[in-house]
């Protein structure tokens, strides 16, 4: 039976034992699935190797959406804890998001939607306002068939709205944690409606190499895999992770013993380029093998490598030139992922003029009270980011260190929190308000230059909610920020604030010399400062790292990393 009638059963059987909503004018076909999933152990590059499949199938002239389906109960990713996490993505539409949106974005050069992020939390908020609602009813609400035809019509949804040629759906976690059971389950039986020539699994997979025994073993591989088919489902690709090059007698034992052409066994050992990474898998054979399971390599041909070798190339560092090293005043808790998207905003500046980025971290907290240390840290820094954050923590050694850029003519480029560091500091130091603060360090300060946004102290007592997603920023004509950005009238980013510049003190900033260069429309909510006379001392209560792109680096990072090298 093809996907057709599957799905047409189902939609007349009137025992209620299915449960599988369909968005209205629904065609399985017309949109196919790639789903990839992970095995072993997590942290292998799950996350790059589907954006660098989504990069691929792009190149071919298709229309892809990528998918996260991330397994914990959170609604979203706004209240979780960066540092533990990973950094919050947000997007355009002001959704939440896990780091790898971000990733997808990037890669793709696009902007995703809320729709593109789905955690168990939302699955199961929407499962029971509906039960609330009546609409199961009278059946008991069960995990199959609800939870798994609510995580389906999610992804129908995206399909219909989107009419994208392929979706590619990533299976946060690993095969075999319970959390993700119901996500693989649910697209067990997307393949079994839509028919198997529609939807594709791949699975990232990762051959041990111990140094005891000096070779590669792929027992841990196989059982990981074979979970899946315990699961009913059968991977039509893997990808062998390793740290030197796969085996031959590896690809075949994963072959036979996986059902799995040897040719749609793929290895990939640690790369350092991952930008290289989708000319290298397009070489190999990657995304052709995928859309021969799909049966539509022949429908979508790639037009050489062309684009891939470009793009490849202007995203690497071309030449010798010396490092300019950049200072991030922030937590460095041993993983990047806390501030990956500046990291990347930091080396989409360095392929566009050709000069690698060192980072150095400046642990601030106590800084401000040792004047010496505060030297010793900012020693071979040539700019410093004061990236977004919350709490009162480490604050003052942040407000020492925009002094000391101040100060020192040092490059100077404040993101959201960094912004109204940028601001306390202006305050205390040139108009000698004696103990500025922000409210929300010190909700009593005599000097609140940074307090709460209007429309937020209206729903404070709820709870509050944070001022989130794309915006537009109106920029002052004449000023650096209005130049940078080719005269342009306005520009959109993506903010997620709750304080703000107080108006209040908008007049005695500009009197001083700061200039507002960028503001909201309408309203009197700064956005973008500005120092004229210093070498660069800029600050945006917006986040430019999350609209940066490999090839379109943000025009204000860009000038900040001009400065600190000095050019
Ligand atoms: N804590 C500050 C605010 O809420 C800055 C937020 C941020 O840096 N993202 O306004």
């Amino acid at each position: 039976m093809k996907g057709q009638d599957i799905l047409s059963e189902i939609a007349s059987t009137s025992s209620g034992e299915f449960y599988t909503p369909l968005p209205r004018g629904y065609k399985p076909g017309k949109t196919k699935y790639v789903v990839v999933t992970g095995s072993v152990i997590s942290g292998v590059g799950k996350g790059t190797i589907s954006s660098s499949l989504s990069k691929l199938l792009q190149d071919r002239g298709m229309k892809v959406e990528p998918i996260k389906l991330e397994a914990y109960l959170n609604v979203d990713s706004g209240t979780l804890n960066p540092f533990r996490h990973g950094e919050v993505f947000v997007l355009e539409d002001g959704s939440e998001t896990d780091l790898d949106l971000g990733t997808y974005e990037r890669a793709l050069d696009k902007n995703l939607r809320g729709e593109n992020f789905v955690t168990s939390g939302k699955i199961y908020q929407r499962i029971i306002e509906k039960e609330r609602a009546g609409k199961y009813l009278g059946r008991d609400v069960q995990f199959i068939p609800h939870v798994t035809g609510e995580i389906k019509l999610e992804l129908r949804n995206l399909a219909m709205k989107t009419k994208a040629d392929v979706i590619v759906i990533e299976i946060g976690g690993t095969v075999g944690d319970y959390e993700n059971m119901f996500a693989l389950e649910a697209l067990r039986e997307l393949r079994y409606e839509e028919g198997s020539e529609n939807v594709c699994f791949i699975n990232i997979t990762y051959i041990l190499e111990p140094n005891s025994l000096g070779e590669q073993k792929s027992k841990a591989a196989q059982l990981g895999i074979k979970r899946l088919l315990a699961m009913g489902i059968q991977p039509g690709v893997i990808v062998c992770r390793s740290q030197t090059k796969l085996k031959e007698s590896i690809r075949e034992k994963m072959s036979l013993y996986l059902n799995i052409a040897r040719e749609n066994v793929f290895g990939v050992h640690d790369v350092s380029n991952i930008y290289g990474l989708p000319l290298v898998l397009r070489k190999k054979g990657f995304d052709e093998a995928i859309l021969h399971e799909l049966g539509i390599e022949k429908r979508f041909k790639t037009n050489g490598n062309k684009e891939l070798r470009a793009w490849s190339k202007k995203t690497s560092v071309q030449g010798r030139a010396t490092a300019v090293t950049i200072g991030i005043a922030g937590k460095y808790t041993g993983t990047a992922d806390t501030y990956i998207s500046i990291l990347k905003a930091l080396e989409h500046c360095s392929f566009k003029l050709n000069r690698p980025v060192n980072v150095k971290w400046i642990e601030t907290t106590g800084l401000e009270k040792k004047r010496k240390k505060l030297k010793e840290s900012m020693k071979g820094i040539e700019g410093v980011i004061v990236p977004g954050g919350f709490g009162v923590r480490g604050i003052e050694g942040k407000i020492a260190v925009a002094r000391y850029c101040r100060e020192k003519n040092l490059p100077y480029l404040g993101l959201c929190l960094g912004f109204q560091i940028a601001l306390i500091e202006f305050a205390r130091n040139v108009l000698h308000l004696k103990g500025a603060n922000s409210t929300e360090f010190e909700p009593k300060t005599k000097h609140p230059v940074v307090c709460l946004l209007p429309e937020q102290r209206k729903i404070e007592g709820l709870g509050g909610s944070m001022r989130l997603g794309g915006r537009d920023v109106e920029l002052k004509k004449g000023t650096i920020a209005s130049k940078l950005h080719g005269n342009a009238k306005k520009i959109r980013r993506r903010f997620r604030h709750r304080f703000e510049c107080n108006p209040e003190y908008i007049q005695a900033f500009e009197e001083k010399g700061i200039v507002f260069s960028g503001k909201a429309p309408k309203v009197p909510i700064m956005q973008i400062l500005e120092l004229p006379k210093h070498r660069f001392m800029m600050a945006m209560q917006y986040h430019p790292e999350f609209t940066s792109r490999p090839l379109r680096a943000d025009e204000l990072f860009l000038e900040f990393v001009r400065k600190a090298v000095g050019k």
